[in-house]
């Protein structure tokens, strides 16, 4: 999957030398407050003893989608970056910001559409733009860890790029319960990584601000695939799990009345084509509608706001 031109030798953050053996925990400057302190992102490099390509894993891009934080917090608690061949790259929190203000952007602007990001712009851009040199530029690929908006959960699954064969095959090794391609959003750091030839696989798992105990241990089962099979931690795996459900087609499934919203099936269902996935009541009287499966498949995400209008998403489903 890999060329031999292995950038680890020596990896370089900062004007921080990272060398083959050595791990260190370097503090990024990105700004300074007005009260004059120093902003710097924690970024934790594991660099093997030996050189092989150099993996990225990448939580609170978007400030307020914890999960990603706490699945990378519980791997490093457990020591899971114990990393021989190739070198390790840890971002626990892009977004410090984000996360203190229980946000998921900086400023109100959102980091992941600010890339490759520019030295003398908004915070947003200049978080972008450090990242863009001092992290992605040491990299072979990244895996970007995820959550749902706002109260609509996602269960479990993987992004990656339409025609990118690489992606897909670290979807397919991550083996989340879900895969499938995702389109590339303008001044995304997917994006940019795509355009310099950097696979970036998007783990989504739950909803933000709230912990999903079944996103965090998928998320984290994922990186120790990755981990295992490309022989970070040890020797290299020849086979790997092919269970992740490949989805080709998908779609909402919108409010048809403003109400109350109240599933019936859980997230991640497998459903018939038919079947009643919930209703939207009327608030004050009796009537209800249905919301029906418009083919076989499963439930990818789902809403946990009960009160809805007209149009809003509710159930994001898998089609045939
Ligand atoms: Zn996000």
């Amino acid at each position: 999957m890999f060329d031999s031109n292995y950038k680890n030798e020596i990896v370089e953050i900062a004007g921080h030398q990272v060398g083959l053996g050595e791990n260190k925990l370097i503090k990024l400057p990105v700004d300074r407050l007005p009260t004059g302190l120093e902003v710097e992102i924690p970024v934790y490099v594991f660099n093997g003893i030996r050189p092989g390509p150099t993996l990225l894993i990448q939580g609170g891009l978007h400030g307020d989608e914890i999960n990603s934080v706490e699945l990378i917090r519980r791997l490093l608690v457990a020591d899971s970056f114990q990393v021989v061949n190739g070198c390790v790259i840890v971002v626990p929190i892009l977004n410090i910001f984000g996360f203190l203000s229980f946000s998921r952007e900086v400023s109100g602007k959102d980091i992941n559409r600010y890339f490759p990001g520019s030295k003398n712009g908004s915070l947003a851009s200049r978080i972008a733009y450090y990242h863009t040199k001092a992290i992605a530029a040491n990299i072979d690929f990244a895996i970007d860890f995820h959550t749902g908006g706002n109260q609509r959960s996602n269960y479990p699954q993987v992004r990656y790029t339409k025609g990118d064969a690489k992606g897909k095959l670290l979807a397919e090794i991550f083996n989340a319960p879900f895969m499938f391609e995702s389109g590339l959003i303008h001044k995304s750091f997917r994006k940019e990584a795509h355009k310099h030839g950097i696979p970036v696989i998007v783990f989504e798992g739950g909803e933000s601000k709230r912990l999903d105990n079944l996103a965090i241990e998928v998320g984290m089962q994922g990186v120790r695939n990755i981990l295992s099979y490309f022989g970070f931690t040890g020797t290299p795996l020849a086979e790997y799990k092919k269970e992740s459900i490949f989805v080709k087609k998908r779609r909402w499934l919108r409010a048809p009345i403003a109400g109350m919203f109240h599933a019936i099936k859980p997230n991640g269902a497998g459903i018939e084509k038919g079947d009643i996935l919930g209703y939207v009541t009327d608030t004050y009287g009796t009537s209800s509608t249905a919301i029906k499966a418009p083919d076989q498949g499963y439930i990818l995400a789902l809403n946990h706001f009960p009160v809805v209008k007209r149009g809003d998403a509710l159930f994001h489903v898998a089609e045939k």
